[in-house]
């Protein structure tokens, strides 16, 4: 068994279903489309639910096998076969291999994850850099005239996302380099929204 399949099939089968409800009520009925985001939420929920009970992940350092609770295999972050996680055996943190799928072996091709420690004051330091980017976003939707819904929630549901993925790294102590994407990405996004914003409010 090969864990992309798996993961295809459960796509398939558990957040489909729910994608397409929610393009039916966006299409036919838009004034329930904040109804069908919770469609949507609960597809994502029936999906991380099933893979946190059915995975279970090997710890390198202790060589034990061990599953999550749906929190910690949201929060964490995942590169195909490997997730960064702190080990209920042994307590220390690092990249546990996916080992079994519903007590099925998985075969897969590994190769090992080459990540760089950072401290935890840097993740400190990130996620006020994700703060203030969206500080000047909220800065900029204030100052324009033309205010749009649409932009404010989708920033607004990107940083707390975000900062909740940070807040989680914090206290599980997840020092990794990979969070730097993350925060480009963010930094980023939360940017490129109130430039967005500025120029449209420009045009108009
Ligand atoms: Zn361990």
């Amino acid at each position: 068994m090969d864990l992309l399949g798996i993961v295809a099939r459960k796509v398939l089968l558990l957040i489909l279903p729910f994608l397409i409800a929610f393009i039916l009520t966006v299409q036919f009925a838009p004034e329930f489309t904040y109804l069908s985001f919770l469609i949507l939420a609960a597809g994502l929920y029936a999906f991380l639910k099933d893979m946190a009970e059915k995975i279970e992940f090997l710890c390198p350092k202790c060589g034990k096998t061990f599953r999550t609770s749906i929190t910690a295999f949201f929060f964490s972050p995942h590169q195909t076969y490997w997730k960064l996680l702190r080990c209920p055996e042994c307590n220390k943190v690092s990249w546990c291999i996916v080992k079994y799928y519903d007590g099925v072996e998985l075969k897969a091709k590994v190769r090992k994850i080459k990540d760089k420690e950072i401290s935890v004051k840097s993740l400190v330091i990130q996620l006020a850099f994700i703060a203030s980017s969206y500080a000047i976003f909220l800065a900029s939707w204030i100052l324009v005239e033309a205010k749009d819904l649409v932009s404010l929630s989708s920033s607004t549901l990107l940083f707390v996302l975000l900062s909740s993925l940070f807040v989680y790294a914090i206290r599980q102590e997840y020092r990794s380099s990979i969070y730097y994407i993350l925060t480009f990405f963010g930094v980023f996004a939360m940017l490129l929204f109130s430039f967005l914003q500025a120029v449209r409010s420009m045009v108009s």
